[in-house]
Protein backbone atom coordinates (compact mmCIF):
# COMPACT_ATOMS: atom_id res chain seq x y z
CA UNK A 1 0.00 0.00 0.00
CA UNK A 2 1.41 3.48 -0.50
CA UNK A 3 1.30 5.96 1.96
CA UNK A 4 -2.18 6.54 3.36
CA UNK A 5 -3.84 9.97 2.36
CA UNK A 6 -5.83 9.86 5.54
CA UNK A 7 -2.72 9.78 7.72
CA UNK A 8 -0.51 12.14 5.34
CA UNK A 9 -3.67 14.45 7.01
CA UNK A 10 -2.98 14.20 10.36
CA UNK A 11 0.51 16.36 9.87
CA UNK A 12 -0.52 19.71 10.68
CA UNK A 13 3.37 21.51 9.73
CA UNK A 14 3.58 22.84 13.15
CA UNK A 15 7.60 21.91 13.51
CA UNK A 16 7.35 20.71 16.71
CA UNK A 17 9.34 17.38 15.47
CA UNK A 18 12.22 19.20 13.80
CA UNK A 19 14.58 19.91 16.43
CA UNK A 20 14.71 16.15 17.29
CA UNK A 21 15.44 14.96 13.82
CA UNK A 22 18.90 14.07 13.09
CA UNK A 23 18.95 14.77 9.64
CA UNK A 24 17.42 18.27 10.02
CA UNK A 25 19.92 18.66 12.68
CA UNK A 26 22.81 17.91 10.93
CA UNK A 27 21.62 19.92 7.36
CA UNK A 28 18.88 22.13 7.95
CA UNK A 29 17.05 21.44 5.55
CA UNK A 30 13.10 21.59 5.34
CA UNK A 31 12.95 17.81 3.07
CA UNK A 32 15.31 16.52 5.21
CA UNK A 33 12.42 17.19 8.28
CA UNK A 34 9.92 14.92 9.39
CA UNK A 35 7.14 17.59 8.12
CA UNK A 36 9.27 17.93 4.56
CA UNK A 37 9.61 13.92 3.93
CA UNK A 38 5.32 14.52 4.68
CA UNK A 39 4.89 16.87 2.07
CA UNK A 40 7.02 14.49 -0.36
CA UNK A 41 5.05 12.16 0.75
CA UNK A 42 1.95 13.57 -0.61
CA UNK A 43 3.29 14.68 -3.47
CA UNK A 44 4.43 10.83 -4.34
CA UNK A 45 0.93 9.98 -3.54
CA UNK A 46 -0.84 12.91 -5.94
CA UNK A 47 1.71 11.55 -8.55
CA UNK A 48 1.89 8.57 -11.01
CA UNK A 49 5.24 7.09 -11.92
CA UNK A 50 8.86 7.75 -10.86
CA UNK A 51 9.67 9.66 -7.64
CA UNK A 52 12.90 11.75 -9.06
CA UNK A 53 14.67 13.39 -5.78
CA UNK A 54 11.76 12.21 -3.55
CA UNK A 55 14.04 9.06 -2.96
CA UNK A 56 17.09 11.28 -1.95
CA UNK A 57 15.03 12.47 0.94
CA UNK A 58 13.88 9.47 1.79
CA UNK A 59 16.80 7.27 2.09
CA UNK A 60 18.22 10.11 4.42
CA UNK A 61 15.50 9.21 6.68
CA UNK A 62 16.94 7.03 9.70
CA UNK A 63 13.50 5.64 10.80
CA UNK A 64 14.76 6.35 14.04
CA UNK A 65 11.37 7.60 15.15
CA UNK A 66 12.58 10.53 17.35
CA UNK A 67 9.20 12.49 15.42
CA UNK A 68 6.62 10.21 16.00
CA UNK A 69 8.31 10.89 20.08
CA UNK A 70 8.18 14.63 19.61
CA UNK A 71 5.17 15.21 17.89
CA UNK A 72 1.84 16.73 19.85
CA UNK A 73 -0.23 15.43 16.94
CA UNK A 74 -0.25 12.14 17.31
CA UNK A 75 1.29 11.87 13.25
CA UNK A 76 1.91 8.04 12.70
CA UNK A 77 5.44 8.48 10.82
CA UNK A 78 6.39 5.21 12.20
CA UNK A 79 3.84 3.90 9.26
CA UNK A 80 4.13 6.54 6.74
CA UNK A 81 7.87 5.53 6.55
CA UNK A 82 7.51 1.62 6.58
CA UNK A 83 4.52 2.22 3.92
CA UNK A 84 7.14 4.78 2.00
CA UNK A 85 10.33 2.84 2.00
CA UNK A 86 8.54 -0.37 -0.42
CA UNK A 87 6.94 2.43 -2.67
CA UNK A 88 10.64 3.32 -3.31
CA UNK A 89 11.46 -0.15 -3.83
CA UNK A 90 8.09 -0.10 -6.49
CA UNK A 91 8.54 3.09 -8.28
CA UNK A 92 12.13 3.42 -8.29
CA UNK A 93 14.80 1.69 -10.28
CA UNK A 94 18.26 2.03 -8.16
CA UNK A 95 21.57 2.08 -10.16
CA UNK A 96 23.39 -1.13 -10.24
CA UNK A 97 25.79 -0.38 -8.07
CA UNK A 98 23.56 0.64 -5.15
CA UNK A 99 21.18 -2.57 -5.89
CA UNK A 100 24.26 -5.06 -5.61
CA UNK A 101 25.32 -2.68 -2.17
CA UNK A 102 22.06 -3.23 -0.84
CA UNK A 103 21.64 -7.14 -1.37
CA UNK A 104 25.18 -8.18 -0.55
CA UNK A 105 23.74 -6.67 2.64
CA UNK A 106 20.67 -8.57 2.52
CA UNK A 107 22.49 -11.72 1.70
CA UNK A 108 24.73 -11.74 4.26
CA UNK A 109 23.90 -9.69 7.40
CA UNK A 110 20.39 -11.50 7.31
CA UNK A 111 22.07 -15.64 7.50
CA UNK A 112 23.98 -16.23 10.20
CA UNK A 113 25.46 -19.20 8.63
CA UNK A 114 26.80 -16.95 5.73
CA UNK A 115 28.48 -14.55 8.83
CA UNK A 116 29.77 -17.39 10.74
CA UNK A 117 31.63 -18.80 7.83
CA UNK A 118 33.11 -15.43 7.13
CA UNK A 119 34.37 -15.37 10.99
CA UNK A 120 37.80 -17.33 10.16
CA UNK A 121 38.49 -14.55 7.17
CA UNK A 122 38.00 -11.69 9.61
CA UNK A 123 39.96 -12.88 12.68
CA UNK A 124 43.07 -13.93 9.77
CA UNK A 125 42.11 -10.08 8.58
CA UNK A 126 42.40 -8.43 11.55
CA UNK A 127 45.45 -10.12 12.98
CA UNK A 128 47.41 -9.37 9.68
CA UNK A 129 45.93 -6.02 9.50
CA UNK A 130 44.54 -6.37 5.99
CA UNK A 131 41.11 -4.87 6.90
CA UNK A 132 43.02 -1.35 7.71
CA UNK A 133 45.23 -1.74 4.66
CA UNK A 134 42.14 -2.35 2.52
CA UNK A 135 40.08 0.26 4.31
CA UNK A 136 42.75 2.71 3.70
CA UNK A 137 42.97 2.13 0.22
CA UNK A 138 38.46 2.50 -0.32
CA UNK A 139 39.33 5.64 1.68
CA UNK A 140 41.62 7.15 -0.23
CA UNK A 141 39.74 5.51 -3.86
CA UNK A 142 36.44 8.04 -2.59
CA UNK A 143 38.55 10.84 -3.18
CA UNK A 144 37.01 14.31 -2.78
CA UNK A 145 34.14 14.29 -5.09
CA UNK A 146 33.30 10.75 -3.41
CA UNK A 147 32.76 7.67 -4.78
CA UNK A 148 29.89 6.12 -2.95
CA UNK A 149 30.54 2.36 -3.56
CA UNK A 150 34.09 2.88 -1.66
CA UNK A 151 32.62 4.83 0.68
CA UNK A 152 29.96 2.14 1.76
CA UNK A 153 32.67 -0.80 1.58
CA UNK A 154 35.06 1.56 3.62
CA UNK A 155 32.35 2.12 6.36
CA UNK A 156 31.38 -1.28 6.29
CA UNK A 157 34.94 -2.53 7.29
CA UNK A 158 35.63 0.27 9.77
CA UNK A 159 32.08 -1.24 11.48
CA UNK A 160 33.25 -5.00 11.39
CA UNK A 161 33.67 -5.77 15.25
CA UNK A 162 36.01 -7.17 16.75
CA UNK A 163 35.18 -10.96 17.03
CA UNK A 164 36.53 -14.20 18.54
CA UNK A 165 37.36 -17.55 16.04
CA UNK A 166 35.05 -19.07 18.53
CA UNK A 167 31.95 -17.32 17.22
CA UNK A 168 32.44 -19.40 14.29
CA UNK A 169 30.88 -22.23 16.16
CA UNK A 170 29.55 -21.18 19.84
CA UNK A 171 25.55 -21.97 19.89
CA UNK A 172 23.13 -21.46 22.73
CA UNK A 173 21.39 -24.37 24.02
CA UNK A 174 18.05 -25.24 22.83
CA UNK A 175 16.41 -25.13 26.27
CA UNK A 176 17.73 -23.94 29.37
CA UNK A 177 15.50 -24.49 32.56
CA UNK A 178 15.18 -22.02 35.53
CA UNK A 179 17.49 -23.89 38.56
CA UNK A 180 15.46 -24.45 41.82
CA UNK A 181 16.92 -22.25 43.58
CA UNK A 182 15.18 -19.68 41.19
CA UNK A 183 11.85 -20.37 43.21
CA UNK A 184 8.69 -21.29 41.58
CA UNK A 185 8.83 -21.44 37.84
CA UNK A 186 7.50 -18.23 35.98
CA UNK A 187 7.11 -19.17 32.45
CA UNK A 188 8.60 -20.34 29.45
CA UNK A 189 10.47 -17.64 27.09
CA UNK A 190 11.87 -17.88 23.51
CA UNK A 191 14.46 -16.13 22.68
CA UNK A 192 15.43 -14.45 19.47
CA UNK A 193 19.53 -14.64 18.98
CA UNK A 194 19.21 -12.30 16.28
CA UNK A 195 21.71 -13.06 12.93
CA UNK A 196 24.22 -10.48 13.30
CA UNK A 197 23.88 -10.53 17.34
CA UNK A 198 24.09 -14.55 17.46
CA UNK A 199 27.75 -14.37 15.96
CA UNK A 200 28.63 -11.16 17.31
CA UNK A 201 27.38 -10.57 20.40
CA UNK A 202 27.07 -13.71 21.67
CA UNK A 203 28.26 -12.94 25.19
CA UNK A 204 25.22 -10.63 25.23
CA UNK A 205 23.20 -13.54 24.22
CA UNK A 206 24.55 -15.70 26.65
CA UNK A 207 24.30 -13.25 29.25
CA UNK A 208 20.31 -13.20 28.31
CA UNK A 209 19.86 -17.00 29.00
CA UNK A 210 21.61 -16.88 32.25
CA UNK A 211 19.45 -13.79 33.90
CA UNK A 212 16.31 -14.79 32.58
CA UNK A 213 16.70 -18.25 33.87
CA UNK A 214 18.11 -17.10 37.40
CA UNK A 215 14.80 -15.20 37.71
CA UNK A 216 12.70 -18.23 37.18
CA UNK A 217 12.49 -18.40 33.59
CA UNK A 218 13.31 -21.52 31.12
CA UNK A 219 14.80 -20.28 27.68
CA UNK A 220 13.90 -21.70 24.64
CA UNK A 221 15.83 -20.65 21.46
CA UNK A 222 14.51 -22.64 18.84
CA UNK A 223 16.94 -23.33 16.03
CA UNK A 224 14.04 -23.20 12.84
CA UNK A 225 14.36 -19.44 14.43
CA UNK A 226 15.91 -17.40 11.92
CA UNK A 227 15.91 -13.49 10.65
CA UNK A 228 13.06 -11.77 11.80
CA UNK A 229 13.66 -9.47 8.44
CA UNK A 230 13.75 -5.93 10.07
CA UNK A 231 16.68 -5.29 7.75
CA UNK A 232 14.08 -6.16 5.03
CA UNK A 233 11.27 -4.30 6.65
CA UNK A 234 13.18 -0.97 7.24
CA UNK A 235 14.70 -1.13 3.45
CA UNK A 236 11.28 -1.57 1.83
CA UNK A 237 12.11 -5.41 0.90
CA UNK A 238 8.36 -6.42 1.74
CA UNK A 239 7.37 -9.46 0.43
CA UNK A 240 10.60 -11.04 1.45
CA UNK A 241 10.37 -9.21 5.11
CA UNK A 242 7.45 -10.78 4.74
CA UNK A 243 8.20 -14.45 4.27
CA UNK A 244 10.83 -14.00 7.13
CA UNK A 245 7.89 -12.81 9.37
CA UNK A 246 5.40 -16.00 8.78
CA UNK A 247 8.74 -18.26 9.13
CA UNK A 248 9.33 -16.81 12.64
CA UNK A 249 5.56 -16.65 13.78
CA UNK A 250 5.83 -20.57 13.01
CA UNK A 251 9.21 -21.09 14.58
CA UNK A 252 8.02 -19.55 18.37
CA UNK A 253 4.52 -20.89 18.15
CA UNK A 254 3.72 -22.39 21.87
CA UNK A 255 5.93 -19.66 23.74
CA UNK A 256 3.98 -17.80 25.79
CA UNK A 257 6.29 -14.77 25.63
CA UNK A 258 8.86 -13.94 22.61
CA UNK A 259 12.07 -11.93 24.49
CA UNK A 260 14.41 -9.76 22.23
CA UNK A 261 17.63 -8.08 23.35
CA UNK A 262 18.18 -6.05 19.98
CA UNK A 263 15.68 -2.89 19.77
CA UNK A 264 15.69 -2.95 16.14
CA UNK A 265 14.54 -6.52 15.57
CA UNK A 266 12.20 -5.98 18.37
CA UNK A 267 10.66 -2.90 16.94
CA UNK A 268 9.90 -4.73 13.75
CA UNK A 269 8.81 -8.11 15.33
CA UNK A 270 5.91 -5.54 17.13
CA UNK A 271 5.16 -4.55 13.95
CA UNK A 272 4.27 -7.90 12.16
CA UNK A 273 0.58 -7.51 12.71
CA UNK A 274 0.82 -4.21 10.34
CA UNK A 275 3.53 -6.29 7.68
CA UNK A 276 0.81 -8.90 6.87
CA UNK A 277 -2.20 -7.08 7.91
CA UNK A 278 -3.18 -8.33 4.34
CA UNK A 279 -2.38 -11.67 4.30
CA UNK A 280 -5.76 -13.15 5.25
CA UNK A 281 -4.26 -16.39 6.43
CA UNK A 282 -1.80 -14.31 8.58
CA UNK A 283 -3.41 -11.68 9.45
CA UNK A 284 -4.47 -12.91 12.99
CA UNK A 285 -1.42 -14.65 13.81
CA UNK A 286 0.89 -11.96 13.37
CA UNK A 287 -1.05 -9.27 15.71
CA UNK A 288 -0.91 -12.75 18.42
CA UNK A 289 2.34 -12.96 18.11
CA UNK A 290 3.47 -9.34 17.99
CA UNK A 291 1.29 -9.31 21.34
CA UNK A 292 3.60 -11.74 22.89
CA UNK A 293 7.02 -9.85 22.20
CA UNK A 294 8.78 -7.74 24.58
CA UNK A 295 11.75 -6.43 25.09
CA UNK A 296 14.46 -8.63 27.44
CA UNK A 297 14.19 -5.51 29.80
CA UNK A 298 10.07 -5.57 29.73
CA UNK A 299 10.13 -9.28 30.74
CA UNK A 300 12.40 -8.55 33.27
CA UNK A 301 10.83 -5.33 34.92
CA UNK A 302 7.29 -7.09 34.70
CA UNK A 303 8.52 -9.67 37.78
CA UNK A 304 9.88 -9.21 41.17
CA UNK A 305 13.93 -9.40 40.86
CA UNK A 306 14.65 -12.89 42.87
CA UNK A 307 18.33 -13.80 42.17
CA UNK A 308 20.53 -12.08 44.44
CA UNK A 309 22.57 -8.93 43.05
CA UNK A 310 26.12 -8.41 43.54
CA UNK A 311 27.60 -4.83 43.90
CA UNK A 312 28.98 -3.30 40.59
CA UNK A 313 30.98 0.13 41.17
CA UNK A 314 30.69 1.60 38.01
CA UNK A 315 29.37 5.09 36.60
CA UNK A 316 27.05 3.86 33.50
CA UNK A 317 25.45 6.24 30.84
CA UNK A 318 22.54 5.47 29.09
CA UNK A 319 21.97 5.30 25.83
CA UNK A 320 18.32 5.28 24.69
CA UNK A 321 17.95 3.38 21.57
CA UNK A 322 16.00 4.43 18.93
CA UNK A 323 14.15 1.41 18.06
CA UNK A 324 13.65 1.06 21.71
CA UNK A 325 13.10 4.32 23.27
CA UNK A 326 10.96 5.85 20.38
CA UNK A 327 10.04 3.12 18.18
CA UNK A 328 8.89 0.75 21.33
CA UNK A 329 8.44 3.40 23.85
CA UNK A 330 10.41 1.51 25.83
CA UNK A 331 12.54 4.23 28.43
CA UNK A 332 11.96 3.47 31.90
CA UNK A 333 12.35 -0.84 31.92
CA UNK A 334 15.77 -0.77 31.13
CA UNK A 335 16.26 1.98 33.39
CA UNK A 336 14.30 0.29 36.38
CA UNK A 337 16.14 -3.02 35.85
CA UNK A 338 19.53 -0.91 36.37
CA UNK A 339 18.41 0.69 39.34
CA UNK A 340 18.28 -2.70 41.12
CA UNK A 341 21.92 -3.11 40.79
CA UNK A 342 23.71 -2.01 43.81
CA UNK A 343 26.82 0.14 43.32
CA UNK A 344 25.67 0.55 39.40
CA UNK A 345 25.32 4.80 39.03
CA UNK A 346 23.27 5.57 35.68
CA UNK A 347 23.82 8.85 34.10
CA UNK A 348 21.68 10.42 31.37
CA UNK A 349 23.09 12.36 28.55
CA UNK A 350 22.56 15.13 26.68
CA UNK A 351 20.78 14.83 23.51
CA UNK A 352 19.20 11.42 24.73
CA UNK A 353 16.36 11.53 22.16
CA UNK A 354 18.88 12.16 18.59
CA UNK A 355 20.01 9.33 17.05
CA UNK A 356 23.58 7.66 16.71
CA UNK A 357 23.39 6.93 12.86
CA UNK A 358 23.21 3.67 13.25
CA UNK A 359 20.07 2.89 12.49
CA UNK A 360 20.22 -0.89 10.75
CA UNK A 361 21.64 -0.33 7.58
CA UNK A 362 21.96 3.22 7.35
CA UNK A 363 25.48 4.10 9.08
CA UNK A 364 27.04 1.77 5.38
CA UNK A 365 24.44 3.33 2.80
CA UNK A 366 24.74 7.46 4.08
CA UNK A 367 28.38 6.98 6.24
CA UNK A 368 28.72 10.84 6.32
CA UNK A 369 25.84 12.08 7.76
CA UNK A 370 26.26 8.55 9.93
CA UNK A 371 29.46 9.07 10.75
CA UNK A 372 28.80 13.14 12.20
CA UNK A 373 25.92 11.55 14.40
CA UNK A 374 28.15 9.17 15.91
CA UNK A 375 30.63 11.68 16.69
CA UNK A 376 28.04 13.79 17.91
CA UNK A 377 26.85 11.22 20.37
CA UNK A 378 29.76 9.96 21.42
CA UNK A 379 30.93 13.32 22.52
CA UNK A 380 27.45 13.83 24.18
CA UNK A 381 27.85 10.04 25.88
CA UNK A 382 31.95 11.14 26.89
CA UNK A 383 30.94 14.48 28.49
CA UNK A 384 28.94 12.80 31.04
CA UNK A 385 32.46 11.36 32.61
CA UNK A 386 30.68 7.66 32.52
CA UNK A 387 33.21 4.81 32.62
CA UNK A 388 31.10 2.85 30.05
CA UNK A 389 27.73 3.24 28.31
CA UNK A 390 24.58 0.92 28.39
CA UNK A 391 22.59 0.28 25.17
CA UNK A 392 19.76 -1.84 24.31
CA UNK A 393 20.61 -2.31 20.66
CA UNK A 394 23.81 -4.09 18.98
CA UNK A 395 23.95 -2.05 16.11
CA UNK A 396 23.70 1.32 18.20
CA UNK A 397 26.88 -0.50 20.33
CA UNK A 398 28.77 -1.34 17.16
CA UNK A 399 28.20 2.72 16.34
CA UNK A 400 29.32 3.94 19.87
CA UNK A 401 32.25 1.58 19.73
CA UNK A 402 33.87 2.97 16.20
CA UNK A 403 33.09 6.46 16.86
CA UNK A 404 34.97 6.75 20.39
CA UNK A 405 37.83 5.23 18.71
CA UNK A 406 36.97 1.87 20.87
CA UNK A 407 37.79 3.63 23.84
CA UNK A 408 34.31 3.67 25.32
CA UNK A 409 33.07 0.31 26.68
CA UNK A 410 29.65 -0.40 25.46
CA UNK A 411 27.30 -2.86 27.31
CA UNK A 412 23.95 -4.17 27.04
CA UNK A 413 21.76 -3.85 30.33
CA UNK A 414 21.68 -7.95 30.73
CA UNK A 415 25.22 -8.16 30.38
CA UNK A 416 25.71 -5.78 33.38
CA UNK A 417 22.56 -7.35 35.43
CA UNK A 418 24.08 -10.73 34.81
CA UNK A 419 27.66 -9.78 35.82
CA UNK A 420 26.00 -8.40 39.26
CA UNK A 421 23.77 -11.66 39.56
CA UNK A 422 26.70 -14.08 38.43
CA UNK A 423 29.13 -11.32 40.62
CA UNK A 424 31.97 -11.69 37.79
CA UNK A 425 33.44 -8.53 36.24
CA UNK A 426 32.67 -7.13 33.07
CA UNK A 427 34.50 -8.12 29.95
S1 LIG B 1 4.86 15.51 12.24
FE1 LIG B 1 3.79 16.31 14.04
S2 LIG B 1 5.26 17.69 15.03
FE2 LIG B 1 6.01 17.32 12.92
S3 LIG B 1 5.15 19.01 11.75
FE3 LIG B 1 3.69 17.32 11.55
S4 LIG B 1 2.21 17.67 13.21
FE4 LIG B 1 3.98 18.95 13.67
S1 LIG C 1 12.35 8.93 11.55
FE1 LIG C 1 14.08 10.11 12.42
S2 LIG C 1 15.29 10.77 10.63
FE2 LIG C 1 13.29 10.13 9.85
S3 LIG C 1 12.07 11.99 9.79
FE3 LIG C 1 11.65 11.07 11.79
S4 LIG C 1 13.13 12.01 13.21
FE4 LIG C 1 13.84 12.43 11.09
Amino acid sequence: MPPDPALIKTCIHCGFCLPTCPTYVVWGEEMDSPRGRIVLMREAAETGGGLGSIVTHIDRCLGCMACVTACPSGVRYDALIEQMRPEVERRHTRTPADRAFRRFCFEVFTHPGRLRALVPLLVAGRRLGLDERLRGWLERQSGPEGRRRFRRLAAMLRLTPDVALSAAWRRLPERTRAPAAAGPFRGTVGLLQGCVARVFFARTNEATVRVLSAEGFDVVVPKAAGCCGALLMHSGVEAEAQQRARALIGAFEGCETVAVNAAGCGSAMKEYGRLLADDPEWAERAEAFAAKVADVTEVLARVEPRAARHPVPLTVAYHDACHLAHAQGVRAEPRSVLAGIPGLTVVQPAEWEICCGSAGLYNMLEPEPAAELGRRKVANLAATGAAAVVAGNPGCALQITVHSDRRLPVYHPVEVLDASITGRSLP
